[in-house]
């Protein structure tokens, strides 16, 4: 069937939920109020840039609030439509409630290709576009709590931050207002990596069940296994450096937007990232061999395929020629609703996007906490002060009678304590979180996927909360 035939994001996401919620015995009513998206609010604001004014169109979607604040990234992108907004809003709320982060879900959008402005260009139309939400609590600690996602990072959360700090300055908690932080900014350590790591412990985890690797055609551990990466941004990078550096695993093939770099013994992802900062692109690494059309090297073979970048591009197009044993979500709906059934039946294993990427909102959550309860992590009354870090760095010199090393700088203070306890924290909610979903996989002669069965556990938990409010 062609792609066009192929049903929107939205509705797609809807018809995995549709598959899985009727599993559940709930009242025709609750399973509607859990379907749908609570409200959209799409706000179109003029900036002056470069001598004329420029109209951007932004959107933030609230899809549940059974609990609050509700939470999600803000995505910068051409892709960003209504749509796509509602889809990942809902999807925000599966994650949370999967991996018992307490949040509703919302997610925002700015239809913009942040690459065709200056920074500080960028600095006045995110100023601009967060005025708009948080006028209208959209931004908010206790409302409405946005993070990073696609075209963002710690650089916009810090401007929105800034900007909700101005607007609301007898605001004891405006630092929750926003994750995702830097670190000098009341981010939390760890958090850069968070998504990425996250999806290193969610394959660990799946290794770490050997009946489970037996269902994907597999055995053994992740050393050695051949792993296609699909966009090496922030997630796609983090995991497949993790894997590996750490792991032992082989990753084989990077596809970016001008194609993709293929080593069969295995690329070196840290030159490889250089090598795309600097050149815009894989084009030329040295490292591999350069594939023009990155379309096909997505359906070369291999253990585990990464997608990592945008939703949709595992299709009902391209579904039947992906050549893998295993699929991890990395990115928001990689795999359509019509992809999923037809790599099912060829008996390809999937770890589901609301479960494989949940480890950033999962640090979003440390974050917030830590900005709430006004304390570090760690071992705060040491590392409280920046100023007693800098008296402590200098005991060190006058003892070792030189400069600090720049690693033990770094670590010092992004304070090691703290990037210890989020590991753990985070490793430890991968596992029970998968155990959850594999369980309800195994138990239930009526669920015949990861995905599905991530859906029972994490609807089940939204309908409950919706029973207990009396709704
Ligand atoms: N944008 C990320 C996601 O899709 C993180 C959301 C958050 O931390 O709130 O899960």
């Amino acid at each position: 069937m062609p792609r066009n035939k192929e049903p929107s994001f939205r509705k797609s996401v809807d018809m995995m939920f549709d598959k899985a919620v009727g599993l559940l015995n709930l009242s025709p009513g609750l399973e509607e109020k859990i379907r749908v998206c609570n409200s959209t609010y799409t706000v179109r604001f003029g900036v002056k840039l470069r001598g004329d004014i420029h109209t951007f169109t932004g959107y933030r979607s609230v899809h549940s609030e059974h609990k609050e604040p509700v939470k999600g990234g803000i995505r910068f992108a051409t892709s960003v439509n209504q749509d796509e907004v509602e889809a990942l809003a809902a999807l925000m709320t599966y994650k949370c409630a999967l991996v018992e982060a307490p949040f509703g879900g919302s997610k925002g959008g700015l239809h913009i290709d942040p690459n065709a402005w200056e920074a500080d260009e960028l600095e006045r139309i995110t100023r601009r576009f967060a005025f708009e939400l948080i006028k209208r609590d959209l931004i908010h600690p206790s409302q409405n709590v946005p993070a990073p996602d696609m075209g963002t990072g710690e650089r916009e959360m810090a401007w929105i931050a800034d900007q909700f700090r101005r607007m609301n300055t007898t605001e004891i908690d405006s630092e929750a207002c926003v994750t995702g932080k830097p670190l000098n900014k009341g981010g939390i350590a760890g958090r850069v990596e968070a998504t990425g790591r996250g999806v290193q412990y969610a394959l660990q985890e799946f290794f770490r069940h050997p009946d489970d690797v037996k269902i994907a055609n597999m055995t053994g551990t992740l050393d050695g296994k051949r792993i296609i990466v699909q966009g090496l941004g922030n997630v796609g990078y983090h995991a497949a450096k993790f894997l590996a550096e750490e792991d032992g695993a082989l990753i084989t093939a990077v596809i970016e937007r001008d194609g993709a770099v293929i080593n069969d013994k295995g690329l070196d992802i840290e030159e490889l990232s250089g090598h795309i900062r600097a050149n815009a692109g894989v084009k030329g690494f040295k490292g591999g061999e350069y594939v023009k059309n990155g379309s096909a090297v997505l359906e070369k073979e291999c253990d585990i395929l990464i997608p990592a970048a945008m939703e949709g591009v595992i299709n009902m197009d391209n579904a039947d020629r992906i050549k893998t044993k295993l699929i991890i979500e990395a990115a928001n709906g990689p795999v359509t609703a019509g992809a999923d059934e037809i790599l099912h039946k060829a008996g390809v294993v999937i770890i589901p996007d609301m479960y494989a990427n949940a480890g950033g909102v999962t640090v979003s959550y440390f974050e917030w906490v830590k900005n709430l309860s006004h304390i570090r992590f760690g071992r705060m009354q040491r590392r409280q002060e920046e100023a007693s870090n800098i008296l402590l760095i200098q005991e060190m010199e006058r003892l070792v009678g030189k400069p600090v090393s720049e690693e033990f700088k770094t670590k010092f203070f992004q304070g090691a304590g703290e990037l210890e306890l989020v590991r753990s924290g985070l490793e430890d909610t991968m596992r029970t979180s998968y155990q959850s979903m594999q369980y309800v996989w195994h138990s239930r002669d009526d669920v015949d996927s990861l995905r599905t069965a991530a859906y029972l556990v994490s609807l089940g938990r939204v309908a409950d909360s919706y029973k207990a409010l009396g709704l």
